[in-house]
């Protein structure tokens, strides 16, 4: 099954590469909802947080950290993971999103 995340994975399509390990690649996103918008995700195909496992998710969150501080993100930032059509979730393969450069509101829409 065609999936784009996937296709960027195995470099079928271009995309600006942030962080790349043997478990996890990070990417910006191309319609940032902020200053720096970057998605984090596994290589491997899962749909959803619900079937990643526990050591690919600790590296998706580590990673997550790790690209803040890079990032200088000193007064905070946000990390959003959008599950299912109620969670908002528009690519099924699973992915975080690191938002920064901007304060953010709570609750979300
Ligand atoms: P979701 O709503 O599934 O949590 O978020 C999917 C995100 O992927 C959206 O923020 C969207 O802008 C981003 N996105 C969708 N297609 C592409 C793509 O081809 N390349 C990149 N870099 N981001 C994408
Ligand atoms: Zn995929």
């Amino acid at each position: 099954m065609e999936c784009v995340f996937c296709n960027i994975v195995q470099g079928k399509s271009p995309a600006t590469v942030e962080w790349e390990d043997e478990k996890v690649i990070a990417i910006r996103d191309t319609n940032p909802q902020a200053p720096i918008h970057l998605l984090i995700m596994p290589k491997e195909h899962f749909p959803s947080i619900d079937n990643v496992p526990n050591d690919i998710l600790l590296a998706m969150l580590e990673t997550a950290k790790a690209l803040a501080t890079r990032e200088g993100f000193s007064n905070g930032y946000r990390i959003v993971i959008n599950n299912g059509p109620d969670g908002g979730q528009t690519v099924y393969h699973a992915h975080v999103h690191l938002l920064g450069g901007r304060p953010f509101g709570w609750p979300p829409g």
